[in-house]
């Protein structure tokens, strides 16, 4: 499916070293398996091949733009999705070296479960379904305490 990530290593063994830099369709990554990300933007990789004694060292990154729902407070948001690559491939005959799947995989493996618009996100009044983030609703006004203290209360002078 992509050519570009179709090595020929005895080529990376006559160059020693190979750059693979540039864009591929959002396509490349197929469907997340979560409902809480989609991705929008083109995949950009920045990789470099490299042959050792015994194989070959695949190094370098890969990232794409994603649309998340907060998994708190439900508001959408874009965040940077994004993996270190660091494969070997062990030396033997084939005349190709296909390294999508890998690639493709280690960024899949760095989709949050759950994402989350920011770390101090408050998320949703689990009483009203108010966006705390926003304003804060009057559901913890009311005392969590004891019917029993209220009843109480106006016996103080
Ligand atoms: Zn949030
Ligand atoms: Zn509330």
């Amino acid at each position: 499916m992509n050519k570009v990530f179709r090595i020929s290593p005895s080529q990376v063994e006559r160059e020693r070293k190979i750059q693979l830099t540039g864009e591929l369709p959002v396509e490349f990554l197929g469907e997340p398996d979560t409902e809480m990300v989609k991705f929008s933007h083109p995949v950009k990789y920045s990789l470099e091949l490299s042959a050792t004694l015994g194989g070959i060292v695949l190094n370098g990154q890969i990232s794409t733009q994603t649309e998340c729902v907060c998994g708190r407070c439900l508001n959408k948001f874009d965040s940077e999705l994004s993996a270190k690559i660091c494969h070997f491939y062990e030396k033997d005959d084939s005349s190709e070296l296909d390294i999508a799947e890998d690639v493709r995989e280690d960024l899949l493996l760095e989709i949050p479960m759950n994402p989350n618009c920011s770390k101090n996100c408050k998320g949703l009044c689990l009483k009203c379904g108010q966006d705390l983030n926003k304003k804060t609703c009057k559901c913890d006004d009311t005392p969590a305490g004891h019917p029993v203290w209220d009843d109480l209360k106006p016996v103080k002078k």
